[in-house]
């Protein structure tokens, strides 16, 4: 069995990972929140834990994992939003969930089993701020309900803070109703104008925090797996979770294993809808940039480090996933073959590549191994290489392969195979001149080719124009 290790951020070390039960593993990831496009970076967690999940799936089965990433369609800057253009909050985030999910998908994501509304879980939250107050870790004060920190010993072990560090740091003026600085808000009044439900505590609407508590709590329980998000949640979004979710279930731990991703940057700032540095997905899907392009770009960093979005690397990713197209077609590959390889039993994983991966989803790492895998010269060979850009969601539709849209055309990448052939012959034959011929008509073609140790393998240039081979046949 492969052996998964994460970095936990609870712990601040790589751990071997272990399900609390193996037959229902858990993972959670904080989601949007829905009134406007998703930007570049809000993509990079979800490829992550889509990854994650595919590789999960293989190692406990894949009724096993249940993962979960809510949305956040309640929110002051959605009331704003709806304020601003005279539009009313459900068209808002209605629409913006169909965005999300449209532009999600082209990414090759697969959508989580559970993607709960916090809209939906209001009584849940409303539960949940009521035991606290009857255990001590909250109050009420004017039509809010507050946590109280002072309460809870372990607030600031996630994001390893102090109260007291926190409270000298901050400079925001507090409202006059909190006991403690640092007490955060779980429900506020909500006046006519606003969205509201009715509490014991008047008309009002939840904090953000509460809502990941209460949901994880109905659908997962107490305790679970994996949580994740990025480390731009860490404190106070994750921080404050831990506090609602252990101090209103006592004894409990929540998140096993805390998974934080590093941010995508532009010009060494994190790409945010705030600072106005951001492109969205759609921007990039619409320049013609395929998705599993802008998904390789997202793997070829590992998950922990700052990363930029480049044209460089653009392209390199291009180059590469049309030269696999091309191998994979050239060997056959399609929807059906594949479709037979998983019936017959015939479809593997290379060990040494979850090995790679599953070593805290170094995902640069996988991708080197791929390279590696791709020099299979028989369709045999190379299941596992397919098979591998299927976990990291490069390849999820066999159909799409042989697509003219999707890279070198079969027919196209057989006449580039023909010539390598023709090729090959002419050497063992000693016709220089036939071999010269051949490598130049290929090279005016843009075609890329590589001898290594006796093994040709080819890809497409950027320089790439068929049209030349046919006049060089
Ligand atoms: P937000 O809509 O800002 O709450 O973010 C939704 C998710 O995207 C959260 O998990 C954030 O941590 C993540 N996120 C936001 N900005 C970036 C970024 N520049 N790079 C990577 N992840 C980000
Ligand atoms: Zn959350």
């Amino acid at each position: 069995m492969t052996t998964i290790r994460l970095h936990n951020s609870k712990t601040r070390r790589k751990e071997e990972f272990t399900p609390l039960d193996p037959e229902n593993v858990r993972v959670y990831l904080c989601g949007p929140t829905v009134y406007d496009r998703a930007h570049l970076g809000n993509a990079r967690n979800v490829i992550l834990f889509d990854v994650l999940v595919r590789l999960l799936r293989h190692v406990y089965g894949k009724d096993q994992v249940t993962y979960a990433r809510n949305f956040t369609d309640v929110d002051d800057k959605i009331n704003a939003r709806a304020a601003e253009t005279g539009r009313s909050i459900g068209e808002i985030t209605e629409e913006t969930i169909g965005w999300y999910h449209a532009d999600m998908d082209a990414l090759g994501n697969a959508r989580p089993n559970v993607e709960p509304r916090a809209t939906e879980y209001i009584g849940q939250m409303v539960a949940m701020m009521e035991r606290l107050i009857d255990l001590g870790h909250a109050y009420e004060a004017e039509g809010h309900v507050l946590f109280a920190v002072e309460s809870y010993d372990a607030y600031g072990a996630l994001s390893g803070r102090s109260v007291d560090d926190m409270i000298a740091g901050a400079r925001v003026e507090v409202a006059p109703y909190k006991r403690n600085p640092m007490d955060f808000v779980m429900w506020k009044p909500s006046s006519d104008d606003l969205p509201g439900w009715d509490s014991p505590w008047g008309r009002g609407r939840p904090g953000w925090h509460i809502e990941c508590s209460a949901m994880i709590e109905a659908l997962f329980g107490a305790s679970f797996d994996i949580h994740g998000g990025g480390n731009d949640l860490m404190f106070p979004h994750h921080e404050n979770e831990v506090a609602q979710s252990c101090c209103a279930n006592p004894g409990s731990d929540f998140a096993q294993v805390w998974l934080h991703n590093e941010m995508l940057l532009v010009e060494g700032k994190k790409m945010s809808k705030s600072l106005g540095n951001f492109f969205t997905v759609r921007d990039l899907l619409d320049q013609g940039v395929p998705g599993e392009v802008i998904r390789y770009v997202f793997l070829m960093t590992h998950y922990g480090k700052p990363m930029d979005w480049t044209e460089k690397k653009r392209g390199e990713a291009e180059k590469t996933l049309a030269s696999w197209r091309g191998i994979l077609a050239t060997h056959g590959f399609s929807a059906d073959l594949v479709a037979g390889l998983k019936t017959s039993g015939e479809w593997r994983q290379d060990a040494e590549f979850l090995g790679v991966l599953a070593n805290d989803m170094n995902s640069p790492g996988a991708l080197a191994r791929l390279h590696v895998l791709s020099k299979g010269k028989t369709p045999e060979m190379l299941v596992p290489f397919a098979a591998g850009l299927e976990i990291l969601g490069l390849m999820t539709d066999w159909s799409r392969l042989t697509d003219s849209a999707n890279g070198p055309d079969p027919a196209i990448a057989a006449k580039v195979e023909a010539l390598l052939a023709a090729r090959a012959s002419a050497r063992a034959a000693k016709d220089w001149a036939e071999a010269d011929r051949i490598r130049d008509t290929l090279s005016a073609a843009g075609v890329q080719v590589a001898d290594v140790g006796g093994q040709v393998t080819w890809e497409a240039g950027p320089e790439f124009d068929p049209a030349v081979l046919e006049d060089g046949s």
